[in-house]
């Protein structure tokens, strides 16, 4: 039987790229999921109007080219307004980009709050009576969050 279509190579789309996707995904990572770009370096999401300044602002060593590179990639994409996530999804993957971070996660029945030691801290004494002394009555827990933390450096 003869075929009636070739073998499709798909169109190679990365050479019209002046930049190729593996190069783009050094700087920037698009979740398609959550649709957030995510800054690699930094590892965390950026709010796709505020790509192009912080690539400007905190990525200097970029030249200008490649950060125009990026911008129109980023303004291709669909993103999400940050500030309605939270944080990612309990049990599911690990984002790709973003940063690890050491969390706890509150213990007390019933409780699904998470935060950084201080932060998970505060909410058990506000929140259950906690005080300095008694047990921690948190565990230790990788974290990913969209947003730069406080805590963050
Ligand atoms: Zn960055
Ligand atoms: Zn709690």
């Amino acid at each position: 039987m003869y075929p009636l279509h070739k073998p499709v190579h798909p169109p190679n789309v990365i050479t019209c790229f002046p930049l190729s996707h593996s190069r783009m995904h050094q700087y920037v990572i698009y979740n398609s999921q959550y649709q957030i770009i995510i800054c690699r370096q930094h590892g965390y999401a950026i709010q796709s109007r505020n790509v192009i300044r912080h690539f400007r602002e905190h990525h200097k060593i970029i030249s200008w080219e490649i950060r125009q590179r990026i911008a129109e990639y980023v303004h291709g994409l669909i993103t999400c307004q940050l500030e309605r996530l939270e944080t990612p999804d309990d049990g599911g993957e690990p984002i790709h980009g973003l940063t690890i971070i050491k969390g706890c996660q509150c213990v007390y029945e019933g409780c699904t709050e998470k935060g950084a030691l201080t932060s998970i801290k505060r909410h058990c004494q506000g929140a259950h009576k906690w005080t300095e002394g008694d047990n921690a009555m948190w565990t230790n827990q990788a974290m990913q969050t969209f947003r730069q933390g406080p805590h963050r450096k």
